[in-house]
């Protein structure tokens, strides 16, 4: 007797014995369409498997004519099957000929049959085939004969996944994506990297399909779902560093999801349908990565991605695994691939063997773009899809100059990655063979290399870049992956530890920066339109000045007979520069007052990044001891600009009149005043716009440490009163394409502008 439809647990292990056989591919093929038809109660069972370009094949059937198998093949999109296909849902109706996709193939001889069920068979969101049913009367199928086809063909998926099938799915599983691909990102950290994929939320092979005992796959679902909950929670509420920014919406979005009922209740339709918990969690991920797959609604499809990210984590937990595979032992050449992280976990893997980081989410500002940086890795952020295209272990190849990564590249594509870091590693050597070396140009004119740098991580390139100075210290950084607002002995430790290090080296410690992109996540800010233009900086430090003198007191503490070196972000205006000194003050009256060690020498100085400035720079050269010029905030002022925004960020160059007037202009009034002008800002770290910065008269600058080589070897090779004749006459003759000048000029002079 048949079983009851809607219950197919006899059917699902009655499908498991067929599949166990030695027979051929296609005996149990067509054992098994017979045996879904009589479980089924239907006349027809057939399934449709996908080829190579889009059609679909009608591969076993069970009461159509067996003559049209592997002859009666849909073209991509066409009839229900294919629209089944195509938009990865199910499709039942009472009469299939009045759906306005019905297509007649007169050989199957499907002429009286009525009723049409068909479901998608999909494997981690691919679309492999369609199973289908077909009754001759009118009938509607329930919602139970839908979920208990759908349970089948998660089951059918398996099977043609597994080794004995493979050559019915040879031609079909490259859909499912295991040859070579090629995604663009956004380049965050230019270097280039070869070695094996690490996935930050490895997924789970589910090998149990069929429950025994559904009721003990219900209890381990709740009890699993707890913990799923639970975590989230935990992580929300403990203030962890991953709360930063995005990732912090991430984790919202997925409480949100965790208590979501539509979705537990689909799991609990697949275990009630015959899977085990682990299969009806894959089953549902399936099925929403497919339609993620096909929807062009950017959030639509985000939502899916985060429904997808939680699906893997329960089944983490259903496994027994830890959710991510953070303190995992890591090979050689690993590269890390997540779809966003926090910091905090990033500096928990195992750096000796990290060599890149491919992400889905994250920016040029993330938090863990950040440490990516300071720890030099390949980084590509941008990567949409990356995490369910590649498998731990696979090879992948990470291009930080471009933003280009290349899943399982072929041999050619792996040739000239290994170039690239056979280059990248000389290039690195002749750099460090410059380390030692003072910048001096040909004609004599010294040029001090300062480094940025924000995070105790970064203080091992002082040494291994040769850089003179730590330019640019952005005390935000550590206020960013910091898990609450750290307090006043935390601070003073840190700035003490880079002052040891430092030694003779002058630090230039720029107070908080925040605000704009740079959030703090302990931290209440209200939303802001334009948070660039908002309540950042020194604005917020004046607002709120308890900060900010806690800043200042670590500092004097940490800096006890050494020369303090204060910078101040953001300034517009004269009279804030006097409202931070008098608190500055404030700071070291208090400081006397303990008698405590005072620095040798308190220099206190703006830097340049609001245009308003260049309009009041003499009584502002007056008001400081040195000016620092941010030309990333500067250009984006300048130009109106986001300077995060990738559409607008690289819309405007530089190295062009208006920014280079406004640069040379600041140079001459600093110099005239015989106040020191240091320049900072990523345009420094491209030697052709140092060479450029050279020319205007400019002689401190201060750069990513690992572009100090590169700008040091121009340097080398540069006649300082050679580009500043150069420049000026560019500048005096108002010539529009300024870099194709500068580039001209380099290369007649054979001068390595080729970066890192
Ligand atoms: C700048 O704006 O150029 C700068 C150095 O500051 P930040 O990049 O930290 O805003
Ligand atoms: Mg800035």
């Amino acid at each position: 007797m048949a079983e009851p439809i809607g219950a197919p647990r006899v059917l699902l292990r009655a499908l498991h014995d067929i599949m166990a056989t030695k027979e051929s591919a296609q005996a149990r093929l067509n054992k098994i369409v017979s045996q879904i038809a009589s479980n089924m109660v239907a006349e027809v069972s057939s399934i449709y498997l996908r080829r190579p370009d889009g059609s679909l094949v009608l591969y076993a059937t069970e009461g159509l004519h067996r003559s049209a198998v592997h002859y009666t093949r849909m073209k991509r999109g066409e009839g229900l099957v294919g629209l089944i296909a195509d938009e990865a849902i199910p499709l039942a109706l009472p009469d299939a000929s009045l759906h306005p996709s019905f297509s007649l193939h007169p050989e199957t001889g499907e002429d009286p049959f009525h009723a049409f069920l068909g479901v998608p068979i999909l494997r981690n969101g691919h679309m492999l085939g369609v199973l289908t049913l077909q009754n001759m009367t009118r009938r509607r199928y329930s919602e139970e004969e839908v979920e208990a086809m759908q349970t089948v063909a998660m089951v059918l998926a398996e099977f043609f996944a597994s080794d004995d099938m493979s050559d019915l799915v040879e031609q079909r599983s490259q859909s499912v994506s295991t040859g070579p691909d090629r995604i663009v990102g956004v380049a965050l950290f230019p270097k280039v990297a070869l070695g094996q994929v690490i996935l930050h939320e490895p997924r789970v092979t589910v090998t149990r399909l069929i429950a025994d005992e559904p009721f003990m796959e219900m209890t381990a679902l709740e009890e699993a779902l707890d913990s799923l909950r639970i975590g989230i929670d935990e992580m929300l509420s403990r203030g962890d560093v991953a709360r930063a920014g995005e990732h912090r919406d991430v984790l919202e979005t997925y409480r949100m999801f965790a208590h979501d009922q539509v979705w537990v209740n689909k799991l609990h339709d697949g275990i009630a349908s015959g899977l085990t918990v682990e299969a009806a969690v894959e089953r549902n991920q399936n099925e929403m990565r497919a339609q993620m797959m096909r929807s062009s609604d950017p959030f639509f499809r985000e939502r899916l991605h985060d429904l997808d990210d939680l699906s893997n984590r329960l089944l983490r937990i259903l496994a027994g695994l830890a959710v991510t595979s953070v303190g995992e032992e890591l090979k050689e050449n690993s590269i890390l691939v997540a779809r966003t992280m926090g910091p905090a976990d990033l500096l928990d893997y195992d750096r000796d063997h990290l060599v890149g980081l491919v992400l889905e989410d994250a920016g040029v500002s993330a938090h863990v773009t950040i440490i990516a940086r300071a720890l030099g890795l390949a980084t590509v952020g941008g990567v949409t899809g990356i995490v369910n295209k590649v498998q731990a272990g696979e090879m992948i190849g990470v291009d930080g100059f471009s933003g280009k990564v290349h899943i399982r590249p072929p041999k050619k594509v792996v040739a000239l990655y290994s170039d690239k870091i056979i280059h990248q590693k000389k290039q690195l050597a002749y750099y460090e063979g410059l380390r030692d070396k003072p910048a001096i140009t040909l004609d004599g004119e010294e040029v001090a290399l300062g480094m940025n740098a924000g995070l105790e991580i970064d203080l091992p390139h002082l040494d291994d870049s040769g850089a003179t100075s730590i330019g640019l210290y952005r005390t935000e950084l550590h206020f960013m992956i910091s898990e609450h607002l750290p307090r006043l002995n935390e601070l003073t430790k840190s700035y003490a530890n880079v002052l040891k290090t430092a030694g003779e080296r002058p630090v230039v410690f720029r107070t908080l920066d925040i605000g704009g992109d740079k959030i703090l996540p302990y931290l209440r800010h209200a939303h802001e339109e334009n948070p660039a233009l908002g309540w950042r900086a020194i604005r917020f430090a004046l607002d709120r000045p308890a900060i900010f003198r806690t800043q200042i007191r670590a500092l004097l503490q940490a800096s006890g007979g050494n020369n303090l070196n204060i910078l101040l972000p953001m300034i517009a205006d004269i009279w804030e520069i006097e409202q931070a000194r008098e608190l500055i003050n404030r700071e070291v009256d208090h400081h006397q007052k303990f008698k405590r060690e005072m620095p040798a020498k308190i220099r206190v100085g703006t830097m340049i990044e609001v245009p308003a400035l260049i309009w009041q720079l003499e009584p502002l050269l007056k008001r400081v001891d040195f000016i620092s010029i941010g030309t990333n905030d500067l250009m984006q002022f300048l130009f109106a600009v986001d300077r995060a925004n990738m559409n607008v960020a690289h819309r405007f160059d530089t190295l062009s009149l208006p920014f280079l007037n406004a640069l040379a202009g600041i140079e001459k009034v600093a110099r005239a005043q015989g106040v020191e002008v240091n320049i900072c800002g990523e345009m420094t770290s491209r030697p052709l716009e140092a060479m450029a910065l050279v020319g205007l008269g400019f002689r401190s600058f201060s750069m990513a440490p690992m572009a100090i080589g590169p700008v040091k070897a121009m340097l080398l090779g540069l006649d300082a009163n050679d580009i500043r004749h150069y420049i000026n006459q560019l500048l005096c003759d108002n010539v529009l394409n300024i870099r194709t000048a500068l580039v001209r000029f380099a290369s007649e002079r054979k001068l390595d502008i080729s970066g890192i």
